[in-house]
């Protein structure tokens, strides 16, 4: 079943056998046609008493929405399977646990304009749209995305670039949501004109799903609209081989053509993918589509979301035998969004086994030790020249 994962395989119409080609190939077609009620998924799958209530429970929080292309990653047979597990609504979504927040990056607090998160001395997030193409369940935003919930992102666009405009410390904008790639190209290019007509904003990015949601948005009409803002970056966010399909290895293919640098955000999740294995191949099969593995995130403690969580100390032995057991671009930082409001923080297995002054102990990736010695200080040690004997003749 694995060595299947590291295939790319095409999602194919599957359950829209019906669709044109044409149909299939619209993004705006993939939109309308998204499954996003109870009535259309129990038509497709069998759905399990946990599934019901989750689905039920989500018209008042996060809404249900899947692509056609994603859900024909879904396999019917099984419950679990890791497709399935990220956007088909459980019940887990409905139980609060200790410690979980609604806002579990502390965001609102930091928003000196509303849609506009300043947390970094030099850089922002800012919130252009509060939608997506499909929703994860265990989204970090979902008090404010898809709309249903109580709260609603209100992004003030003229009041945000005033902001950028006036504090030139910021030299990096990234563009997240919802999904800035949902935006019409006309929409988008505007704001992207906006920022990169500001003198001191060196660095664009853009935080997208949509190239594994909806493969089909990444149009040569805009990459070719993108690549007019170069250095523009894009972080992509896939957590699954599975879902690197032959479409999706396509539309990275041209975003990369583009000149694009392209970056992975994953998220480390139960039953989805806290296993070495599974993660090292979807870290090579993303160098494959030329992304580079970024972040590894620690699931944030959105509430409803134990049943996603994993605990640390598991995602830290994952990193210890990922990390030296293949390509060094292949691994990812694994990172805790510090709860509250802390920012990304980095979290890493222990290499270093003994801290002395002249020497420190390491540890390589298979669990060897080492023994790195520190430059001698003055008076401690008589250092030698390394002098050449002359060659006798
Ligand atoms: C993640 C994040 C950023 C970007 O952080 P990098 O480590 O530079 O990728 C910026 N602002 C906020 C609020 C963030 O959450």
């Amino acid at each position: 079943m694995q060595s299947t994962f590291r295939d790319f395989i095409p999602a194919g119409k599957g359950h829209w056998a019906a669709a044109s080609d044409s149909e299939w190939n619209d993004w705006s077609w993939q939109l309308r046609n998204r499954v996003s009620r109870l009535d259309q998924l129990s038509s497709k799958l069998l759905l399990t008493p946990d599934e019901l209530a989750g689905v039920a429970f989500s018209e008042t929080k996060l809404a249900l929405g899947i692509t056609p292309h994603y859900f024909n990653l879904i396999d019917p047979n099984d419950p679990l399977c890791p497709i399935r597990q990220q956007v088909i609504p459980r019940e887990g979504e409905s139980i609060q646990s200790p410690g979980e927040l609604l806002d579990p990056c502390g965001e609102d607090e930091s928003m000196p304009v509303p849609g506009l998160v300043h947390r970094y001395p030099d850089r922002v997030l800012f919130l252009v749209t509060d939608r997506c193409a499909a929703y994860c369940r265990y989204c970090t935003r979902s008090r404010v995305v898809s709309g249903v919930g109580e709260q609603h992102l209100e992004t003030d666009f003229a009041r945000a670039i005033n902001y950028l405009k006036e504090h030139t410390e910021i030299r990096d904008v990234l563009l997240s949501g919802g999904d800035p790639l949902l935006l019409s190209d006309q929409k988008l290019q505007t704001i992207l004109k906006a920022i990169r007509d500001i003198p001191h904003i060196e660095f664009i990015r853009i935080g997208s799903r949509i190239p594994i949601f909806l493969p089909q948005r990444i149009t040569p009409a805009l990459v070719a609209m993108l690549k007019e803002f170069h250095p523009l970056w894009m972080s992509v966010h896939t957590n699954h081989p599975k879902e690197l399909t032959t479409e999706v290895q396509a539309a990275l293919g041209r975003l990369a053509d583009a000149g694009i640098p392209l970056g992975n955000q994953a998220v480390l999740l139960k039953g989805i993918n806290d296993d070495p294995e599974i993660l090292k191949t979807l870290f090579q099969k993303l160098l494959r589509c030329r992304v580079r593995p970024y972040y590894l995130y620690q699931c944030d403690l959105i509430q409803g979301s134990a049943h996603f969580r994993v605990p640390i100390q598991r995602g830290l032995e994952i990193m210890e035998q990922i990390r030296g057991h293949t390509t060094g671009y292949a691994v990812p930082q694994y990172v805790v969004d510090g709860p509250g409001g802390g920012g990304k923080i980095p979290l890493n297995p222990d290499y270093v086994v003994a801290k002395e002054p002249d020497r420190w102990i390491l540890k390589n990736y298979k669990g060897e030790l080492f023994e790195y010695r520190e430059p001698a200080t003055e008076g401690e040690e008589v250092i030698r020249p390394l002098v050449k004997e002359p060659a006798a003749c």
